[in-house]
């Protein structure tokens, strides 16, 4: 077994396991495990597998944020690299929500190239999402607002890698001509 095989391995059952109750908001209520998929085969594909590190971190890049995992506990498991990676595309939940959101396109130019990576692929998944199963109680203007979000991280990550970019443009292309932005 390659290392990188056994990295994927361990990300995996490590996200699987801390993601294990949670669902997307969608109305068909995906497993939460399909976007660490998703966003995980985003950037395998763009950087042909090259990037095991990047790699697993899209698989890990929800667990501070959304589960009990830790920095120090995905440090210990997966090492400084990873760790960094995740610890760059978690916001700080101890600031309210529309704060946070302004923060990201604020600092999102000023990020390394691979965390700009792992958000694209991250809103890409998102836009995906939105797109096959939309949540329920999202009315048309919260859709068109979160494409206007969406639009202005993106333009934060521009240069980070042009296979993530042309993904994320072609979903969000999709969306604006469904829900009207
Ligand atoms: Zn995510």
């Amino acid at each position: 077994m390659t290392g990188a095989t056994l990295l994927f391995a361990k990300a995996l059952d490590f996200a699987a396991r801390k993601h294990v109750h949670q669902r997307r908001k969608g109305e068909s209520r995906e497993p939460y495990i399909n976007h660490l998929a998703q966003v995980s085969r985003l950037l395998a594909e763009a950087t042909g597998g090259r990037d095991a590190a990047l790699i697993a971190a899209g698989l890990l890049h929800d667990a501070i944020e959304d589960t009990d995992a830790t920095l120090a506990e995905i440090e210990a498991e997966f090492g400084s690299d990873i760790a960094a990676l995740v610890a760059e595309v978690t916001d700080d939940k101890s600031i309210p929500w529309v704060e946070r959101k302004r923060l990201q396109v604020k600092h999102v130019a000023t990020k390394s190239k691979r965390a700009k990576m792992l958000k694209l692929a991250d809103f890409t998944s998102n836009l995906l999402s939105i797109l096959e199963s939309p949540p329920a109680d999202w009315s048309p203007e919260r859709k068109r607002h979160y494409l206007a979000w969406a639009r202005a991280v993106a333009d934060g990550c521009r240069g980070a890698d042009a296979t993530l970019e042309e993904g994320f443009e072609a979903a969000w292309r999709r969306c604006a001509d469904k829900y009207g932005a």
